[in-house]
């Protein structure tokens, strides 16, 4: 087995940074149907360029590398032992190529391990089989859409759809629900793995099981077939979208899995996982570790995501180029629906950032009146001069940021805040009472945006961790969506409320 540590880590690059060939079929599908010019099919071309770039600079697609999760199957009497220490000296030379973001943190001090390994991290299943050869598959599920997972327990009541009772019909509404509630926080459009029955635990497990199937396979069982059928067709008629954006395209895949359960319980369970939908597989010769097939990559070529959708440009869309620092005249001048370019120096900020930043003892290391908070934190390495680099760059899920950015806004005079999935009721009043604007970035176009950084000023507060600190970027050409204005408007609220109307036409019993 002396291959296996390094068949391990071809393993994590690949998955990191070359997205399967049935996802990327799911994503050409989609640019196809979106309407075209609106705003979901720009940002699906925007993703299909990202794709591409990850593909050609060996980078990762996304700057949320993850959980690295992993499913093997062993011939009885294999060393799992030893399996295991080299799957994590191959997950720490990833993390030191900048293939992954050290992401494991301890839960109680705050503390980034660094090198992606500590208690739970990763998660590796072991499980034997009568075959002489091994199999292993890896999938980086990222944290804004594992915030979206869902969990019912029938009968229950849900918005729009009313009573979910203990049948087919029950599931049927809780799995529309799931995609609705998510909306474009976990960077749809979605793949969703569906886990009926178990317990909590067993149902999350097989929910997330579901993931490894290949998106255009067909469903054994007749009736979750046809289930599966009806949800693709019903869900994408939601119009939340690319990004929450609205659309034609809302879900990408939907594989659907069952299992006992105990009488008193009966658990839906939705594993949700945004497009980049980064899970391979590989078969090992068990004597040498050695790669001897790949799974869920046949047939890229056949899925050309650099050939053009079609016509992008709309009518209807406002170009605006800002320059950083911003005024309050310019940004009082965005509506909802404006794209804008920025140039100049933004700012990483994200949860220690803003949990720092709200205490009134706590200054800001730089000026950031008029300045551009990004919610973001990237993959960075630095080079043997001392030099940061930025390796991949999109935006994270901002509502986590929701008590306390609009405090913040008023606090340091900031005019502008990107992230991604948008933001509540709070922020939008600080918006417009404060004169900033909230800009919803492409989720997961990490080498995109981090394309847009031409270098990297200064960093402060490294002590939080990589993803954490505050980054200072210079920037040029960074392109993003007015979705919340300083007029109080919301393109979020809108579309939640447009698809909860939506959702409540399919509240009758269909099986
Ligand atoms: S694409 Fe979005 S949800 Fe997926 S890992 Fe990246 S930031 Fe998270």
């Amino acid at each position: 087995m002396q291959q296996f540590q390094a068949s391990m880590l071809k393993l994590i690059i690949e998955t990191s940074t070359n997205l399967p060939s049935d996802v990327r079929k799911a994503v050409m599908k989609a640019r196809l149907e979106e309407e075209m010019g609106n705003r979901s099919s720009l940002a699906l071309d925007t993703i299909a360029e990202n794709i591409v770039m990850a593909q050609e600079e060996e980078a990762p697609i996304c700057q949320d590398t993850g959980m690295p999760t992993f499913h093997l199957h062993v011939p009885v009497g294999a060393n799992q032992i030893v399996m295991k220490k080299q799957i994590y000296a191959a997950i720490e030379e990833a993390t030191k190529m900048g293939k992954l973001r050290p992401n494991s943190v301890d839960s109680l001090t705050g503390v980034n391990s660094g090198n992606n390994l500590g208690p739970g991290t990763p998660v590796i299943h072991f499980e034997q089989w009568e075959r002489d050869d091994i199999e292993v598959q890896l999938i980086l599920k990222g944290g804004g859409c594992e915030n979206k997972n869902i969990q019912y327990a029938l009968p229950t009541e849900l918005d729009g759809l009313g009573k979910a009772g203990r049948d087919l019909d029950g599931i049927r509404k809780c799995i529309l629900h799931a995609v609705y509630q998510a909306q474009g926080q976990g960077c749809s459009a979605g793949f969703i793995g569906v886990g009926i029955g178990g317990d909590r635990t067993s149902g999350y497990t097989l929910a997330k099981d579901q993931l490894f199937r290949r998106t255009d396979d067909v469903n054994p069982i007749p009736e979750l077939a046809k289930l599966e059928e009806y949800v693709m067709e019903t869900a994408n008629q939601l119009g939340v979208g690319t990004m929450g954006f609205g659309g034609k395209v809302s879900l990408l895949g939907c594989k659907i899995g069952v299992m006992n359960r105990l009488p008193a319980s009966f658990y839906v369970s939705v594993a949700y996982n945004c497009w980049a939908f980064r899970r391979l597989g590989v078969v090992l010769d068990a004597s040498s570790g050695e790669i001897r097939e790949w799974q869920f990559q046949e047939s890229v070529e056949a899925f050309d995501l650099t050939k053009n959708a079609g016509e992008t440009d709309s009518d209807d869309t406002r170009t605006v180029v800002l320059q950083a620092p911003i005024s309050e005249e310019q940004v009082r001048d965005l509506k909802v629906g404006d794209v804008v370019i920025i140039n100049g120096e933004m700012h990483t900020g994200r949860d220690a950032f803003h949990k720092y930043m709200i205490e009134p003892e706590h200054t800001s290391p730089v000026d950031l009146s008029g300045g551009v908070i990004y919610h973001c934190g990237p993959v960075m390495l630095k080079d043997q001069q001392g030099e940061w680099h930025v390796k991949a760059a999109g935006p994270t899920t901002s509502s986590r940021e929701e008590p306390y950015q609009a405090d913040i806004i008023k606090k340091f005079g900031l005019r502008a805040v990107i992230g991604k999935g948008g933001m509540g009721p709070k922020t939008l009043k600080g918006l417009q009472e404060h004169g900033a604007v909230y800009l919803n970035a492409i989720g997961g176009a990490a080498q995109y945006y981090a394309r847009c950084v031409k270098k990297v000023n200064g960093v402060d507060f490294l002590e939080f961790g990589i993803p954490e600190a505050m980054w200072h970027l210079q920037v040029e050409g960074f392109a993003a969506i007015v979705t919340m204005d300083a007029h109080g408007n919301s393109l979020h609220a809108d579309i939640d409320n447009q698809s909860l109307r939506k959702l409540s036409d399919f509240a009758e019993k269909v099986f």
